[in-house]
């Protein structure tokens, strides 16, 4: 009982503030995201408000002009805002990572640099690993920086960057070594910088071009692009961690930032199962069939209790694996079932939804359609639920070595 309840309370600023987002999502983002979502357009006016709520520097520490907020926090927040949108979490998911990555592993100079823009929101991040031929066999990236002089030039098509147009800077992974024996050590993440909302990049920019975004079937609002380095000049103080402390590291980095990637991911399954959860139970109060409200027919009766149970249960394994984190304790085998278990949750928990809406389910009049359009994303995006299997198949083992 002990643990139960340290695992589901909240501290008392965890409450206000999601409460505070909670009510954010409901006035602002559940009425608006139809239109976003069917227009395919970005939530500026959302955004917005978002970076006045602080949304951008919930982990970035105090002295950088964040609120110093640990992953715990973090993650129930991402769940409020998913509940509502998960294209709102992805607005600033990227952006969490590259300030996890600048906090972890940055230099001071690029920490002062950056985090403070990065903490109001006037400056987002990306994040990008994946290129066309690889995703989750992230070592067989193809892209190179090659130093030339004093800068290393940047080569090769990134794949799937979300916010890759209107961010400011782009946390990308590149080829430095070759040879290197395993590849990952001959990898090397450098913050290249761009003019946000520009194709093709000019003067210091120059070589980063964004080609026109993707056409997806769901997580509108929020852009993925391909990104085009093509002699992108970049100088050494913008390997991550200093040239001497960076080349050859990337990989390692991206690995970490992975991780808490991962717990986001997970909440953003709570978050959208949670409100395919509540559309299910006013809808099936209000449908009549023979002669009664659905929810009085056991067999729906047995679906909303399913359904309750996985939300409940993602949660539980979200908010270990981040709390795990928060103690300075591994959790890569507990973000893996986490994000295993809330993706899957959020997909099978909207399908249901989806169902007991019957035909209405299908129609753009109804929310749960634009769910069941958004929740297949989580099952792929930070490594796809075979990939998180093998991480926890390999961290089990691991642990109970014989
Ligand atoms: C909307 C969207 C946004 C994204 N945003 C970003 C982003 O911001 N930054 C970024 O870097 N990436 C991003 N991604 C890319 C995402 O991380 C990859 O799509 C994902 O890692 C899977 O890679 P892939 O698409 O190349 O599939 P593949 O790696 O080609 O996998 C194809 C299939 O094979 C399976 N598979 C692969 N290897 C194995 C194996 N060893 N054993 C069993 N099964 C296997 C996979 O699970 C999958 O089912 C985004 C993707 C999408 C769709």
């Amino acid at each position: 009982m002990a643990v139960a309840t340290q695992l589901t309370d909240k501290t008392d600023e965890q409450r206000a503030i999601t409460e505070m987002v909670r009510q954010f999502v409901d006035e602002q983002i559940i009425p608006n995201a139809e239109h976003y979502d069917h227009e395919d357009s970005f939530p500026g006016p959302i955004v917005e408000q978002m970076k006045e709520l602080g949304l951008f520097g919930v982990t970035i520490p105090e002295e950088y002009g964040g609120m110093g907020l640990d992953l715990t926090t973090y993650a129930m927040i991402v769940e409020e805002l998913s509940r509502g949108w998960i294209s709102i979490s992805g607005v600033v998911n990227t952006h969490f990572i590259g300030s996890y990555l600048l906090r972890k592993f940055g230099t001071d100079e690029q920490k002062e640099t950056f985090l403070p823009r990065m903490a109001t929101g006037e400056i987002r991040a990306a994040f990008s690993l994946s290129e066309p031929e690889v995703g989750s066999d992230v070592q067989g990236i193809k892209s190179t920086a090659k130093k030339e002089g004093d800068e290393w030039v940047l080569n090769g098509q990134k794949m799937w960057v979300t916010n890759g147009l209107l961010s400011d800077l782009v946390f990308v992974l590149m080829k430095t070594d070759p040879k290197a024996d395993p590849p990952y050590k001959g990898m090397t993440c450098f913050i290249t910088e761009k003019e946000p909302g520009v194709g093709e990049n000019t003067g210091k920019y120059q070589g980063l071009n964004v080609p026109p975004k993707i056409k997806k079937m769901g997580y509108k609002g929020v852009e993925s692009t391909e990104l085009v380095y093509d002699g992108y000049r970049c100088p050494p103080d913008r390997i991550l961690g200093g040239e001497e402390a960076g080349v050859g590291n990337g990989f390692r980095q991206m690995m970490d930032a992975l991780e808490v990637g991962r717990v986001n991911v997970a909440a953003r399954g709570v978050g959208i199962a949670q409100r395919a959860l509540e559309l299910a139970l006013r809808y099936s109060q209000e449908r009549k069939t023979f002669g009664k409200p659905i929810a009085q027919h056991q067999a729906i009766q047995f679906k909303l209790a399913d359904m309750a149970t996985k939300v409940e249960a993602a949660r539980l394994l979200t908010m270990k694996a981040a709390r795990l984190k928060d103690a300075g304790e591994r959790s890569d085998l507990e973000a893996g079932m986490a994000k295993l278990f809330a993706s899957e949750a959020g997909k099978e928990v909207v399908e249901d939804s989806f169902r007991i809406h019957g035909g209405y389910g299908y129609s753009k009049e109804y929310e749960i359609e634009r769910l069941y359009r958004d929740a297949p994303l989580l099952l792929i995006g930070e490594g796809t639920s075979e990939i998180q299997r093998m991480v926890i198949g390999k961290k089990i083992l691991e642990r109970n070595k014989i």
